[in-house]
């Protein structure tokens, strides 16, 4: 089983690497990750900050504190690909999508999503297999 995976933008100037297993993997169905993205929920992988290390193109690299959320959005400054964002307990989220969409298309079964959280803040009913935590 890997422990290490690639991610990157769309424009290539950036690369990381993220190591070993990450915290969380799951659906997030909170309002913050819809306010921060825009997304109905968050498919996501979180990591330790030191998980993640930027092999490529750090100078392209910038990040948006929110005005209201304890969240930050690091992303690339020339294509605005955001490459993850931050939590308030200041761990590392990275989508699960773009994971899979650096690594052909498919994400690794071992970082799939096993549950739903902040189900009851959903805006979509999801009809999958997987607990649905409060
Ligand atoms: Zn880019
Ligand atoms: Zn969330």
């Amino acid at each position: 089983m890997p422990s290490k995976y690639s991610i990157g933008c769309d424009c290539g100037k950036t690369q990381l690497t993220l190591s070993g297993e990450p915290r969380v993997r799951g659906h997030c169905h909170c309002n913050a990750c819809r306010i921060l993205l825009n997304t109905p929920y968050h498919s996501v992988t979180a990591w330790n900050p030191e998980q993640i290390s930027v092999d490529q193109g750090e100078d392209s690299i910038s990040e948006f504190q929110h005005p209201t959320l304890s969240m930050k959005k690091i992303f690339c400054r020339d294509c605005g690909e955001v490459l993850y964002n931050t939590n308030g307990l200041g761990w590392k989220v990275v989508s699960q999508h773009l994971i899979a969409k650096r690594n052909g298309g498919v994400l690794p079964e071992e970082l799939s999503s096993i549950s739903h959280f902040h189900y009851a803040n959903r805006v979509v009913d999801v009809d999958d297999e997987l607990p649905k935590r409060e």
